[in-house]
């Protein structure tokens, strides 16, 4: 069956889009096909997966297919992995957020806009822009459950409890199942009492809702970005590429059907052994 996850915090900055892109590139290697729908207007989860405004087709973005332009199906891109999706966005997408406002069911355009694909994907995630406006919302109506990634700062709890006010609103409105996925930490640092403090507060609040596994601060994952490129196709045994697929573990261990073990999914037999005792990694220093 397949799951539509929106990757939301309002916070800017905080690890939305390479959650996004780590999570589904680790899932797409350990067997599932996963489609990422890119609906940020910065376009940081399309050009992180090698799709940037110079080269691909203008006409053929989530801005195209929300407005009826272009099927999403033709929209739709394959990646350097070839189970792994990208439906990409551009700038126009901004564009959306005002030109919706008036527009009939307006909450719901992405989430009957998905429909027509989300039975050929076991994964479907949504990069969402870092704010609580209208492309927000479609994103929170069309999912089925949302995760959050939450840097360890300082007021890194305030976004989350207007997220979740948010999310009440649309589960008494529109949406009543919305599902809370979970919350992940990211660009721990464990040199930094702070981020242990905030890990400790986040994991005493909301208990079992937090992985386990922490997203260490790693520069490796800010680079590979720039080249268009996942972490595990950018550097497989950097903590950052280790850290996601042990998260993407954690999250394939969560929905797993009783009867499947997932040291029998083909990424996690041979290539990561050590991934399965990981959970918690260190901040690594200049590499
Ligand atoms: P926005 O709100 O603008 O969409 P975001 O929440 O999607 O941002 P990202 O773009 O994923 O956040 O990350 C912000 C910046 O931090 C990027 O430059 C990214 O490369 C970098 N970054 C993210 N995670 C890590 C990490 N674990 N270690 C080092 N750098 C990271
Ligand atoms: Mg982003």
């Amino acid at each position: 069956m397949s799951r539509v996850i929106a990757v939301s915090n309002q916070k800017g900055g905080v690890g939305k889009t390479t959650t996004t892109v780590n999570l589904a590139a680790s899932l797409a290697l350990a067997g599932g096909k996963v489609l990422v729908i890119d609906f940020d207007p910065q376009g940081n989860a399309s050009s992180a997966l090698g799709f940037s405004p110079q080269t691909q087709d203008s006409t053929k973005t989530v801005y195209q297919s929300l407005i009826g332009e272009t099927p999403i199906e033709s929209a739709i891109v394959q990646t350097e992995i070839e189970t792994l999706y990208l439906l990409p966005a551009d700038q126009n997408l901004a564009g959306a957020e005002i030109e919706l406002v008036s527009a009939f069911s307006r909450e719901t355009k992405l989430k009957n806009l998905i429909l027509k694909v989300r039975n050929q994907y076991d994964t479907i995630f949504i990069d969402c822009p870092p704010s609580l406006g209208l492309l927000t919302i479609n994103a929170l109506v069309a999912c089925d459950s949302f995760l959050v990634p939450l840097q360890c700062e300082y007021f890194a709890l305030e976004g989350l409890t207007q997220l979740i006010n948010t999310v009440s609103l649309i589960r008494s409105s529109i949406a009543p199942d919305i599902k809370h996925e979970g919350i992940v930490l990211t660009m721990f640092d464990s040199r930094n009492k702070l981020s242990l403090e905030v890990e400790k507060e986040v994991r005493n609040h909301f208990g079992d809702l937090v992985f386990k596994t922490v997203i260490p601060r790693n520069v490796r994952l800010s680079e590979c970005t720039s080249f268009g490129k996942p972490i595990v196709l950018y550097d497989v045994d950097s903590k950052g590429s280790v850290a996601y697929l042990s998260l993407a573990r954690e999250f394939i261990d969560r929905h797993r059907p009783p009867n499947v073990e997932v040291s029998t999914l083909p990424l996690f037999r041979e290539a990561h052994p050590e991934t399965h005792a990981q959970t918690h990694l260190d901040t690594e220093v200049g590499a």
